[in-house]
Protein backbone atom coordinates (compact mmCIF):
# COMPACT_ATOMS: atom_id res chain seq x y z
CA UNK A 1 0.00 0.00 0.00
CA UNK A 2 2.87 2.71 0.72
CA UNK A 3 4.61 1.71 -2.33
CA UNK A 4 1.00 2.21 -4.53
CA UNK A 5 0.49 5.97 -2.23
CA UNK A 6 4.04 6.57 -3.28
CA UNK A 7 3.69 6.23 -6.57
CA UNK A 8 0.55 8.34 -6.77
CA UNK A 9 1.95 10.91 -5.42
CA UNK A 10 5.02 11.24 -7.50
CA UNK A 11 2.70 10.93 -10.79
CA UNK A 12 0.93 13.84 -9.49
CA UNK A 13 4.00 15.71 -8.91
CA UNK A 14 5.42 14.86 -12.40
CA UNK A 15 2.22 15.77 -13.61
CA UNK A 16 1.86 19.06 -12.24
CA UNK A 17 5.25 20.40 -13.43
CA UNK A 18 5.96 18.82 -16.60
CA UNK A 19 9.44 18.78 -18.42
CA UNK A 20 8.78 20.95 -21.77
CA UNK A 21 10.30 18.88 -24.46
CA UNK A 22 12.76 21.07 -26.73
CA UNK A 23 11.80 21.62 -30.10
CA UNK A 24 13.37 23.66 -32.67
CA UNK A 25 10.23 26.07 -33.24
CA UNK A 26 10.29 26.94 -29.41
CA UNK A 27 13.93 26.60 -28.30
CA UNK A 28 15.13 30.57 -28.41
CA UNK A 29 18.52 30.46 -28.02
CA UNK A 30 20.92 29.59 -30.56
CA UNK A 31 24.00 27.39 -29.25
CA UNK A 32 27.01 28.53 -27.89
CA UNK A 33 29.27 26.99 -30.17
CA UNK A 34 31.63 27.89 -33.24
CA UNK A 35 29.09 28.58 -36.25
CA UNK A 36 28.25 25.23 -37.96
CA UNK A 37 25.86 24.12 -40.62
CA UNK A 38 24.41 20.78 -40.78
CA UNK A 39 22.49 19.13 -43.83
CA UNK A 40 20.29 20.86 -46.33
CA UNK A 41 18.12 23.73 -46.65
CA UNK A 42 14.53 21.38 -46.48
CA UNK A 43 16.55 18.78 -43.51
CA UNK A 44 18.99 20.50 -41.38
CA UNK A 45 20.15 23.07 -38.61
CA UNK A 46 22.57 25.28 -37.36
CA UNK A 47 25.20 25.38 -34.36
CA UNK A 48 26.34 29.30 -33.18
CA UNK A 49 24.13 30.87 -35.52
CA UNK A 50 23.76 34.55 -34.84
CA UNK A 51 20.52 36.92 -34.79
CA UNK A 52 20.17 39.60 -36.99
CA UNK A 53 19.82 42.92 -35.38
CA UNK A 54 16.11 44.07 -35.41
CA UNK A 55 16.62 47.05 -37.87
CA UNK A 56 19.88 48.38 -39.27
CA UNK A 57 20.87 50.68 -41.73
CA UNK A 58 18.99 50.47 -44.96
CA UNK A 59 16.41 47.35 -43.50
CA UNK A 60 14.12 46.69 -41.23
CA UNK A 61 13.03 42.96 -40.04
CA UNK A 62 9.47 42.31 -39.93
CA UNK A 63 7.00 39.51 -38.57
CA UNK A 64 8.72 39.55 -35.21
CA UNK A 65 6.68 37.43 -33.53
CA UNK A 66 7.91 34.58 -35.67
CA UNK A 67 11.63 34.56 -34.20
CA UNK A 68 13.25 33.48 -37.43
CA UNK A 69 15.91 36.05 -37.18
CA UNK A 70 18.95 33.96 -37.06
CA UNK A 71 21.07 32.29 -39.85
CA UNK A 72 25.13 31.62 -40.07
CA UNK A 73 27.09 35.08 -39.68
CA UNK A 74 27.83 35.15 -43.18
CA UNK A 75 23.83 35.62 -43.55
CA UNK A 76 23.89 38.23 -40.86
CA UNK A 77 27.15 39.82 -43.10
CA UNK A 78 25.64 39.58 -46.65
CA UNK A 79 21.63 40.97 -45.82
CA UNK A 80 23.57 43.94 -43.72
CA UNK A 81 26.28 44.27 -46.86
CA UNK A 82 23.17 43.79 -49.38
CA UNK A 83 20.78 46.67 -47.13
CA UNK A 84 23.52 49.29 -46.83
CA UNK A 85 25.05 48.96 -50.94
CA UNK A 86 20.60 49.40 -51.62
CA UNK A 87 20.46 52.49 -49.13
CA UNK A 88 23.93 53.91 -51.23
CA UNK A 89 21.60 53.31 -54.19
CA UNK A 90 18.76 55.67 -52.80
CA UNK A 91 16.59 52.70 -52.52
CA UNK A 92 13.93 52.50 -49.43
CA UNK A 93 14.79 50.25 -46.76
CA UNK A 94 14.55 46.40 -47.06
CA UNK A 95 11.76 44.67 -45.34
CA UNK A 96 13.39 41.20 -43.94
CA UNK A 97 11.27 38.75 -43.61
CA UNK A 98 12.43 34.74 -42.22
CA UNK A 99 15.65 33.77 -42.02
CA UNK A 100 15.93 30.27 -39.73
CA UNK A 101 14.99 29.58 -35.73
CA UNK A 102 17.67 29.99 -33.01
CA UNK A 103 19.01 26.49 -34.20
CA UNK A 104 17.53 25.96 -37.52
CA UNK A 105 15.48 23.03 -38.02
CA UNK A 106 11.78 22.46 -39.77
CA UNK A 107 9.40 25.37 -39.61
CA UNK A 108 6.24 24.78 -38.35
CA UNK A 109 4.75 26.88 -41.07
CA UNK A 110 5.36 28.49 -44.29
CA UNK A 111 8.50 27.16 -45.64
CA UNK A 112 10.19 23.24 -46.22
CA UNK A 113 13.75 25.48 -46.33
CA UNK A 114 15.32 27.76 -44.29
CA UNK A 115 16.62 25.11 -41.72
CA UNK A 116 20.14 25.36 -41.93
CA UNK A 117 20.84 29.60 -41.48
CA UNK A 118 21.34 29.99 -45.25
CA UNK A 119 18.33 31.19 -46.02
CA UNK A 120 16.41 34.45 -45.75
CA UNK A 121 13.41 36.21 -47.64
CA UNK A 122 13.13 39.90 -48.70
CA UNK A 123 10.00 41.32 -49.57
CA UNK A 124 9.22 43.37 -52.92
CA UNK A 125 7.69 45.99 -51.03
CA UNK A 126 9.58 49.18 -50.97
CA UNK A 127 7.15 51.27 -49.61
CA UNK A 128 7.57 53.24 -46.21
CA UNK A 129 4.62 54.32 -45.74
CA UNK A 130 3.51 50.12 -45.84
CA UNK A 131 5.08 50.40 -42.14
CA UNK A 132 4.48 54.20 -40.86
CA UNK A 133 1.11 52.47 -38.68
CA UNK A 134 2.65 48.80 -38.38
CA UNK A 135 2.26 47.10 -34.55
CA UNK A 136 4.95 46.46 -32.47
CA UNK A 137 5.51 43.15 -34.24
CA UNK A 138 5.54 44.28 -37.74
CA UNK A 139 2.97 41.87 -38.26
CA UNK A 140 0.14 43.56 -40.45
CA UNK A 141 1.86 45.07 -42.59
CA UNK A 142 0.39 44.21 -46.15
CA UNK A 143 2.55 42.94 -48.79
CA UNK A 144 1.34 43.22 -52.45
CA UNK A 145 2.37 40.51 -55.09
CA UNK A 146 4.10 41.86 -57.72
CA UNK A 147 1.90 40.10 -60.53
CA UNK A 148 -1.56 40.76 -62.50
CA UNK A 149 -4.42 39.71 -60.63
CA UNK A 150 -6.64 39.73 -63.36
CA UNK A 151 -4.17 37.96 -66.05
CA UNK A 152 -1.28 36.45 -65.83
CA UNK A 153 1.83 38.48 -65.86
CA UNK A 154 4.04 40.86 -63.91
CA UNK A 155 2.08 44.10 -62.45
CA UNK A 156 4.34 47.02 -64.32
CA UNK A 157 2.61 49.70 -62.20
CA UNK A 158 4.10 48.22 -59.24
CA UNK A 159 7.51 46.35 -60.70
CA UNK A 160 9.96 49.11 -60.75
CA UNK A 161 13.76 49.29 -61.62
CA UNK A 162 14.38 49.35 -57.79
CA UNK A 163 13.34 45.93 -57.63
CA UNK A 164 15.65 45.23 -60.10
CA UNK A 165 18.40 46.86 -58.98
CA UNK A 166 18.10 45.29 -55.70
CA UNK A 167 17.74 41.77 -57.32
CA UNK A 168 21.22 42.62 -59.27
CA UNK A 169 23.33 43.50 -56.13
CA UNK A 170 21.96 40.63 -54.24
CA UNK A 171 22.83 37.90 -56.98
CA UNK A 172 26.30 39.80 -57.26
CA UNK A 173 26.87 38.75 -53.75
CA UNK A 174 29.98 36.76 -53.71
CA UNK A 175 28.75 34.17 -50.46
CA UNK A 176 24.75 34.76 -52.53
CA UNK A 177 24.58 31.18 -54.48
CA UNK A 178 21.10 31.07 -55.59
CA UNK A 179 17.82 33.62 -55.65
CA UNK A 180 14.22 32.41 -55.81
CA UNK A 181 11.82 34.10 -57.31
CA UNK A 182 8.25 34.25 -59.66
CA UNK A 183 8.91 32.87 -63.27
CA UNK A 184 7.28 36.58 -64.43
CA UNK A 185 9.84 38.44 -62.46
CA UNK A 186 12.84 35.98 -64.20
CA UNK A 187 11.32 37.09 -67.62
CA UNK A 188 11.14 40.47 -66.59
CA UNK A 189 15.09 40.58 -65.53
CA UNK A 190 16.05 38.86 -68.82
CA UNK A 191 13.99 41.57 -70.76
CA UNK A 192 15.38 44.28 -69.17
CA UNK A 193 18.87 43.13 -68.92
CA UNK A 194 21.18 44.33 -71.08
CA UNK A 195 25.12 43.09 -72.17
CA UNK A 196 25.93 42.90 -68.66
CA UNK A 197 23.93 39.63 -67.73
CA UNK A 198 26.09 37.63 -65.65
CA UNK A 199 24.29 38.20 -62.65
CA UNK A 200 20.96 36.64 -64.03
CA UNK A 201 22.53 33.07 -63.94
CA UNK A 202 22.05 33.22 -60.08
CA UNK A 203 17.83 33.91 -60.47
CA UNK A 204 16.18 31.06 -60.42
CA UNK A 205 12.86 31.13 -61.02
CA UNK A 206 10.70 29.23 -58.62
CA UNK A 207 6.92 29.12 -57.38
CA UNK A 208 5.11 31.92 -55.67
CA UNK A 209 8.12 34.30 -54.78
CA UNK A 210 5.60 37.38 -56.36
CA UNK A 211 5.84 39.04 -53.16
CA UNK A 212 8.92 38.31 -51.99
CA UNK A 213 12.49 37.01 -53.23
CA UNK A 214 14.34 34.23 -51.36
CA UNK A 215 18.05 34.42 -51.09
CA UNK A 216 20.36 31.41 -50.49
CA UNK A 217 24.17 31.28 -49.54
CA UNK A 218 26.98 28.91 -50.60
CA UNK A 219 27.99 26.40 -47.72
CA UNK A 220 30.36 28.38 -45.42
CA UNK A 221 34.03 26.97 -45.12
CA UNK A 222 33.65 26.34 -41.74
CA UNK A 223 30.88 23.50 -42.04
CA UNK A 224 32.02 20.69 -43.44
CA UNK A 225 28.88 18.56 -42.89
CA UNK A 226 26.85 21.20 -44.87
CA UNK A 227 25.29 19.61 -48.12
CA UNK A 228 26.18 21.00 -51.38
CA UNK A 229 23.45 21.74 -53.63
CA UNK A 230 23.55 21.10 -57.17
CA UNK A 231 24.84 23.71 -59.11
CA UNK A 232 23.04 26.08 -61.19
CA UNK A 233 23.07 25.54 -65.44
CA UNK A 234 25.23 27.40 -67.15
CA UNK A 235 24.26 30.92 -68.99
CA UNK A 236 21.59 33.34 -67.97
CA UNK A 237 18.59 30.95 -67.91
CA UNK A 238 16.52 32.89 -69.82
CA UNK A 239 15.97 30.54 -72.54
CA UNK A 240 14.35 27.08 -72.70
CA UNK A 241 14.23 26.29 -68.95
CA UNK A 242 12.34 29.72 -68.20
CA UNK A 243 10.61 29.02 -70.97
CA UNK A 244 9.07 25.65 -69.94
CA UNK A 245 7.62 27.42 -66.52
CA UNK A 246 5.22 29.16 -69.28
CA UNK A 247 3.93 25.81 -70.15
CA UNK A 248 3.44 24.73 -66.30
CA UNK A 249 -0.10 25.94 -65.17
CA UNK A 250 -0.60 27.78 -62.98
CA UNK A 251 2.32 28.89 -61.69
CA UNK A 252 1.58 29.98 -58.42
CA UNK A 253 0.75 26.38 -57.29
CA UNK A 254 2.89 24.07 -55.78
CA UNK A 255 2.66 20.42 -56.39
CA UNK A 256 2.45 18.42 -53.47
CA UNK A 257 5.25 18.49 -51.40
CA UNK A 258 7.24 14.80 -50.83
CA UNK A 259 7.54 13.75 -47.43
CA UNK A 260 10.58 15.40 -45.14
CA UNK A 261 13.82 14.01 -45.70
CA UNK A 262 15.48 12.44 -42.27
CA UNK A 263 17.27 15.25 -40.25
CA UNK A 264 20.69 14.34 -39.82
CA UNK A 265 22.07 12.62 -36.92
CA UNK A 266 24.45 15.73 -35.56
CA UNK A 267 21.56 17.98 -35.49
CA UNK A 268 19.97 15.92 -32.28
CA UNK A 269 23.09 17.62 -30.29
CA UNK A 270 22.65 21.12 -31.41
CA UNK A 271 18.97 20.71 -30.58
CA UNK A 272 19.62 19.07 -27.27
CA UNK A 273 22.81 21.55 -26.54
CA UNK A 274 21.74 24.19 -23.45
ZN1 LIG B 1 12.06 31.74 -48.42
Amino acid sequence: MMSHKKFLIGTCLLLSSPVMAKTWATVSNPTQAQPRVIGKPNSGCIAGAQALPLQGEGYLVVHLERHRHYGHPSLIQALQTLAKQAQQQAINPLQIGDLGQARGGPLPFGHRSHQTGLDADVWFNLDPNSYANANAQRSNIHQPTMLTIDKPGLDKNRWTQQHTLVLKLTAQLPEVDRVFVNPYIKKELCDSAGEERDWLRKIRPWFYHDDHFHLRLHCPPDSPDCEKQAAIPAGDGCGAELISWFEKAPIVKHTPSPPHPVMPKACADVLSAP
